[in-house]
């Protein structure tokens, strides 16, 4: 490398580190990093496992220590551990558009899929026999395609592939439900959840959103644009810990409608009469199937306090102006033609990570981690950076791109890290 190049690549750096410092002062969201337990790691992975809010560790030993060890059996109603599912289910509601009383926390997405898929397929035969078709997201994050596959062939279903971009189209009188992930995990790529909605309808038939990598991320809006039902995951970027249950959502004129292929008895409209003949309570409870995990539960139910005060469309704008500027800064940084960005430039098709494609992206992505910057790697050449708006930093993108550039510079030096 020449003099001349060095200093230049300096002042480059020193402009964009300027730049992510003058940001981060005027930053309205800064202050919400102090409410989470981090280092200074650059932790761009929370669309995988969201950081631990500050004030979880205490909830929870005063869960194990006073509401179990103490109360006991108690708790169930005396600490709220029964109706825990509902009114977190309310807490999240408003973070994804929802009224109060459609939303349920419960079981794992996987599981929330299965119940979504017959639930909806149920739902459009019964309006037309003659719905066989389940469309799946070509690109679908894999379990979703898995449990669709199982129910459509419970329910006399097919099940057939489209891109996320063409559901719209492909949608017909055969089709029953479309299955579609707001986000790919793999390219960021947002989908169109109000057009693909309003295109379901038109064709008569039923829409479930995967919102797994949108809740807690962007506006959602699912009562605004009509959707169906809709499920999420609670440990990317609403930060529920590890496994923390997820949660469903059903419109509250399908909830009448809503037949679960999981009729446990924790939705039955009178769980406590032990009747041997199951009848469905009324709203959200309907997806409900045996006891909650209430350590879990109350787990995120504190790690929602983070949101208290906070407008999600103010964590859009920052999510769009911190992925514009990790962009910006591997631009600089990283050598032409090392990386090549997958995740849409547009911010209407983007959701809150960058994806870069890159060859040895394993062997990159370890010496990132290695190096204080945490990201994934998706098989076979996917570095994958998730940007969490309440607490990645302009600073956090401006040093994972120079240390990202750093780690390229080293790999093509003979010795350097393969
Ligand atoms: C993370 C994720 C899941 C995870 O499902 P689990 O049942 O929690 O393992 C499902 N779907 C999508 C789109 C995801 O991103």
């Amino acid at each position: 490398m020449s003099e001349t190049t060095t200093v230049a690549g300096a002042a480059r750096r020193g402009g964009l580190a300027e730049e992510a410092a003058a940001r981060d002062a005027g930053d309205r969201l800064a202050a919400k990093r102090a409410e989470f337990v981090l280092d200074d790691t650059v932790y761009l992975d929370g669309n995988s496992l969201g950081a631990l809010p500050a004030g979880v560790p205490d909830r929870v030993a005063d869960v194990v220590r006073r509401e179990w060890g103490e109360m006991r059996i108690r708790s169930w109603t005396e600490s709220g551990w029964w109706e825990a599912p509902e009114r977190i289910g309310d807490r999240i509601a408003p973070l994804v558009g929802a009224a109060p009383g459609q939303v349920v926390v419960s079981d794992s997405t996987s599981v929330n899929v299965f119940k979504a898929v017959v639930g909806a397929v149920r739902i459009a035969q019964e309006d037309a026999p003659g719905r066989t078709e389940v469309l799946v997201d070509a690109s679908t994050f894999p379990t979703d395609g898995y449990i669709a596959e199982s129910a459509a062939r419970m329910t006399g279903c097919t099940v057939r592939p489209v891109p996320a971009g063409e559901m719209a189209a492909e949608a017909g009188p055969y089709t029953a439900v479309m299955l579609v992930n707001h986000v790919d995990y793999r390219t960021g790529e947002l989908a169109d959840l109000s057009g693909t909605t309003r295109a379901a309808h038109r064709a008569g038939a039923r829409v479930v959103w995967d919102v797994c990598h949108t809740a807690g991320a962007l506006p959602v809006d699912l009562d605004a644009h009509g959707v169906d039902f809709a499920v999420g995951c609670t440990y990317k970027y609403l930060n529920g810990g590890p496994g923390a249950p997820a949660f469903l959502y059903v419109r509250a004129d399908l909830a009448e409608r809503f037949d679960s292929p999981l009729p446990g008895w924790n939705s039955h409209v009178d769980p406590f009469a032990m009747a041997s003949v199951y009848a469905a309570g009324d709203g959200a409870v309907r997806g409900r199937v045996g006891t909650p995990d209430i350590l879990s539960l109350l787990a995120l139910e504190e790690s929602l306090k983070v949101w208290d005060g906070v407008d999600i469309a103010e964590v859009r704008a920052k999510s769009l102006a911190l992925t514009d500027f990790f962009v910006r800064c591997v631009e600089a940084y990283v050598p032409d033609g090392r990386v090549h960005v997958i995740t849409p430039a547009a911010h209407e098709r983007r959701g809150s990570q960058v994806a870069l494609r890159c060859p040895d992206a394993g062997g990159v992505m370890a010496e990132l981690i290695a190096r204080g910057v945490v990201g994934d790697y998706r098989r076979p050449d996917v570095l994958r950076f998730g940007f969490t708006p309440l607490y990645t930093s302009f600073a956090d993108a401006e040093r994972a791109a120079r240390v990202l550039a750093e780690v390229l510079a080293e790999a093509t030096t003979p010795g350097g890290p393969a």
